[in-house]
This record gives structure tokens, C-alpha cells and sequence, in this order.
């Protein structure tokens, strides 16, 4: 069994084909055969989020701008990206794939690592073992995906995007290097756009002609960077597979430090902890749809309620659920002594490496601007005028009992 924090000894790599072209495939059939642009419409300033095999044989490919996509692929369909949609298929790959091995790592929204070291008696023969998970994850989501299998997780990554062309792939522990050696140097995770261009120039363009060399030239060139890049084209890599922590809930609670009976107190409250619960989800890249608001009466009476909403990070929306929660709730004329707001289904929030919808932009501006500002000078720094009125209400009671 895999040792955590351990490098694997065998060790598989997953990566979802044109996989938000294959989320929309699935919401529209019509889709399918056709080329098909997600990232926005063409006269949008943005760039291509994700492509199908159709428009990137017009010469289209991810991060490409919009505009320019436009112009190679004109017929094509243009979408906008739904990255909660995106982020929910993922999650649903990712709890199957949790099921087939002991260690998984989610390595972005469409790409998975799983330890397998030591596993061969319990998973049997390696091969038939990935394409029946393969099957399984096809047969149950309808997404189709590449994998590679290799003593770790470089290889294992180089394999799936040869296997991209040629179909599934597994290295033979021992064969890392020659495996490696007959491909271009751009492959390897690692070497962008500028160190491929130097090693060109250096007459180096595949990975074999590194390995050929002596370290300290590629040292001396690129700095720990080079060490990296020829201990890669030995096929050495010991990074572990790092375990994936799903985080289920999030949220914030107040307890008053003496039981309150005004509501526009326990408004201010609300708005406060909607602003803290907005914070953290956007600090941890979450988004979440499921808002639950607790109220502990004096009497110790505890009520709660739940509310569903399009997934959100924003504190007025969080904001606003809470209060429409709190109203249904508050139905006692007893004092409150606790108030909280919690969040669940939270799903990772890969919208903000893309930025399309303008309002949303607008909104995104904002709140990266009061998270800044929050982070430099602690999270009390920015709040609403009656959460402020409220403190210092909080603080006088507690000066005054301190003094008594
Ligand atoms: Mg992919």
C-alpha cells in the first residue's frame, strides 16, 4: 500500500479529453461532431478556456484569444464557460477514481494522479486494470479521458499526452529514459515556451539529447531549473502523490456576550458573518450553492434553515440568503445568543483564472480589492457602518463588565 508523502513506486495519471467541450457535449448533444470554442463569444476580449479536436484541427488551441479563434475557426460554436457545471463533473471523477485507489491527487479541474505502488495483487494485471476504470468512468459519466501508468508521476503525465495520439499508455518500470528520449523537449511538464526555445538553439530538441549531456551544462544555463529539467529527462521524479482533501463545509458563528433582543443587531451580525464566510470561500478558491443559518435562542433552543442558491462567493448574496433565512426563523420573542451562517456543496472555483461575465467582473473587482485589503490589515479592517456601531457596542458592554 502507498505510503503517504512517499514517492509512488507506480503510479497512474488522468486527464479528461477536451473536457469542458465533453461537459457541454453532454448538456447538448447537438454539439457533438462539431467544432466547438468555450471561453466566450468572438468579439469578447478573453481567451479559449477549452477547444474540441474539430476546431483545433483550424489551428485553435487553449489560452488562444477569442478573437483570434474567431479567425481560424469562424463556423465553430462559441460558448460561454459554466465552470460550476465544469467543477461538478470534476468532483464526480474524482469520487470514482477515490474509490479504484488508495491515494488520489486532483491536479486541476481535469486531471488526476493516483498511487498505485504496490497494489498489483489487489488491482491485478495493470493494463486491464486502467481500461476497466476507464470503461467504469466512461460508462458512468459519458467522459471520455486518456491515462498513462509509469513508475511516477512525470512519466506517468508524458505517457497520457502521448497517449492522446496514440491511445493509452504503460512505461515498464526501468524504461523511463528510452521511453522519453525520442520526444520533443516541449512534452516534459516544466520547460515552457522560453526554455524550449533555448534549447533548440542549443541544438537540443528532444528529451534524449539532454539526457546525453552532463548536468552541470544544463545547471550552469538554467540554475536549479536545469537540474530539474535533466534529472526529468532521466525519468527521475519523486515528487508523492498528494492525497486530495475535499473540504465540505465552511462557515462562521457568533456568540453574543449577552443574549440580544434587537433585530437590527442581529442583522449586523448576519452581515458581518456573510462577509467573513464570502472571504474565506474566495481565500480558498471555493464556490458554494447551499447556505444554512443557525440561531441558538437564549433558552438554548437551536434552529436552523437552509437555503439553495446559484453557486456564489460574493458576501451579498451570502448576505441576502442569510436575512431571508433569518426572518423565516426568528419567529420567538426570546432573546438570541448565537447566530452562524454555514456553506456547503462547495466546489472549487476555477472561474477566477477566467473572467467573463462583466458584472461578475465587476463584483470579482471589488471583492479581490476588500480581500486585499483584508489580508494586509487583518480581517476586521472593511465592514458595513452598523457592523462597526455594533462592535463598538460589544466592546463597550465588555469594558464596562471588565471594569465591574
Ligand atoms: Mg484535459
Amino acid at each position: 500500500m502507498p505510503d503517504a508523502g512517499a514517492p509512488p513506486t507506480r503510479c497512474m495519471h488522468l486527464d479528461m479529453d477536451t473536457f469542458f467541450v465533453s461537459v457541454e457535449r453532454l448538456m447538448d448533444p447537438s454539439l457533438n461532431g462539431r467544432p466547438v470554442i468555450v471561453g466566450g463569444t468572438p468579439y469578447q476580449r478573453g481567451v479559449v478556456a477549452g477547444c474540441s479536436r474539430e476546431a483545433r484541427q483550424y489551428g485553435v488551441h487553449s489560452a488562444m484569444p477569442l478573437r483570434l479563434a474567431y479567425e481560424r475557426c469562424p463556423q465553430a460554436v462559441f460558448l460561454h464557460p459554466n465552470f460550476a457545471h465544469y467543477a461538478e463533473y470534476s468532483e464526480r471523477v474524482a469520487e470514482l477514481l477515490e474509490d479504484s485507489a488508495p491515494v488520489l491527487e486532483k491536479a486541476s479541474i481535469d486531471e488526476f494522479y493516483l498511487d498505485i505502488s504496490g497494489c498489483g495483487r489487489i488491482l491485478g494485471e495493470e493494463g486491464a486494470w486502467g481500461s476497466k476504470l476507464k470503461r467504469g468512468i466512461m460508462g458512468e459519466l459519458q467522459l471520455p479521458l486518456t491515462y498513462g501508468i509509469a513508475r511516477n508521476k512525470l512519466v506517468a503525465k508524458v505517457a497520457t499526452t502521448v497517449g492522446k495520439k496514440h491511445g493509452d499508455l504503460r512505461v515498464p518500470g526501468g524504461e523511463e529514459a528510452p521511453f522519453l528520449a525520442p520526444h520533443p523537449v516541449r512534452i516534459m511538464p516544466g520547460v515552457g515556451e522560453v526554455m524550449e526555445r533555448d534549447l533548440l538553439a542549443m541544438g537540443m530538441p528532444r528529451i534524449g539529447s539532454i539526457a546525453a549531456l552532463p548536468l552541470q551544462l544544463f545547471s550552469n544555463m538554467f540554475g536549479k531549473h536545469g537540474r530539474t529539467l535533466h534529472e526529468h529527462a532521466h525519468g527521475i521524479d519523486n515528487t508523492p502523490v498528494l492525497p486530495y482533501r475535499r473540504q465540505k463545509s465552511l462557515g462562521a458563528e457568533h456568540t453574543y456576550l449577552e443574549d440580544v433582543l434587537d433585530p437590527r443587531t442581529m442583522i449586523a451580525t448576519l452581515k458581518q458573518l456573510a462577509q467573513r464566510v464570502g472571504h474565506d470561500l474566495r481565500e480558498r478558491g471555493f464556490l458554494t450553492r447551499t447556505v444554512t443559518l443557525k440561531l441558538r435562542y437564549a433558552d438554548f433552543v437551536t434552529a436552523t434553515k437552509t437555503l439553495h442558491c446559484d453557486y456564489t462567493s460574493a458576501d451579498h448574496v451570502l448576505y441576502r440568503l442569510a436575512e431571508r433565512l433569518f426572518r423565516a426563523l426568528y419567529t420567538r420573542r426570546v432573546r438570541i445568543r448565537l447566530l452562524g451562517i454555514s456553506t456547503s456543496d462547495l466546489i472549487e472555483d476555477y472561474g477566477q483564472l477566467f473572467l467573463f461575465d462583466e458584472e461578475e467582473e465587476k463584483f470579482d473587482g471589488l471583492y479581490a480589492g476588500l480581500d486585499d485589503i483584508r489580508r494586509r490589515f487583518g480581517k476586521g479592517a472593511i465592514t458595513y457602518g452598523s457592523v462597526l456601531e455594533q462592535r463598538q457596542e460589544e466592546w463597550k458592554k465588555r469594558r464596562s463588565s471588565a471594569a465591574a
